[in-house]
């Protein structure tokens, strides 16, 4: 693929030249730095807590589009392929349609549905920048392209969650750091670990059946 274009680019070439540097400077120093200068935390703390866990904690949820998108949910669109549409899709955001996107792995949204009627935050992105000319010559699976495929190798009985349940579920896991540093603060500590079951639970798409119905 000719990227010649992206290769020269100024910001880009900046960013290539200085990748170490830039690395140590936004990655480990900046979150280090500002907690122990503004509020006074001690460096060790502001080291393990803004650089070491948020580091973990975003690789894990990053790696989860390959364990927990390839394992725990239900398989529409061909079910002879291991990837699923993910349970804790609304996790990954944007990127756990994965049954979808590794059956039409050309479709620029992983999602037969727009971000209007499921939470799908990378979509939306890319609409954005495509209203405006940045994004253009988008792939999409036709619906009837969809259907025959679904009902040859996949599960046309596959319900989508209401839009209503996406978005809400969607809100809660952009607002995730927000109020659960809250209820932290408060000491109310199962109650995320409680609304986290809740949510996964409501949004198993077929219910609480795990069952495959692949005809
Ligand atoms: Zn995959």
């Amino acid at each position: 693929m000719d990227m010649s274009d992206l290769v020269n680019d100024p910001l880009v070439k900046f960013q290539r030249a200085f990748y170490i540097p830039l690395i140590i400077l936004i990655w480990g120093a900046v979150p280090t730095y500002i907690p122990y200068y503004l509020w006074g935390e001690s460096v060790w703390n502001a080291w393990f807590v803004c650089v070491m866990l948020r580091y973990t904690a975003v690789v894990n949820l990053t790696w989860c589009v390959n364990s927990a998108a390839h394992m725990y949910g239900m398989k529409p669109y061909d079910g002879s392929i291991v990837p699923v549409e993910a349970d804790m899709r609304h996790y990954l955001v944007g990127e756990g349609f994965h049954n979808y996107h590794h059956t039409f792995p050309w479709d620029y949204s992983a999602s037969e549905l727009g971000w209007m009627d499921a939470f799908n935050p990378a979509t939306a992105f890319i609409d954005a920048f495509a209203s405006i000319g940045w994004a253009y010559d988008l792939k999409k699976a036709s619906d009837d392209m969809v259907k025959k495929r679904q009902t040859r190798c996949g599960d046309v009985h596959y319900k989508h969650k209401s839009r209503f349940m996406e978005h809400l579920t969607g809100s809660f896991v952009l607002t995730l750091p927000v109020w659960s540093f809250f209820l932290l603060r408060m000491n109310v500590w199962l109650m995320p670990v409680v609304v986290v079951v809740i949510l996964l639970v409501g949004n198993q798409p077929n219910g609480f059946s795990r069952k495959q119905k692949v005809k």
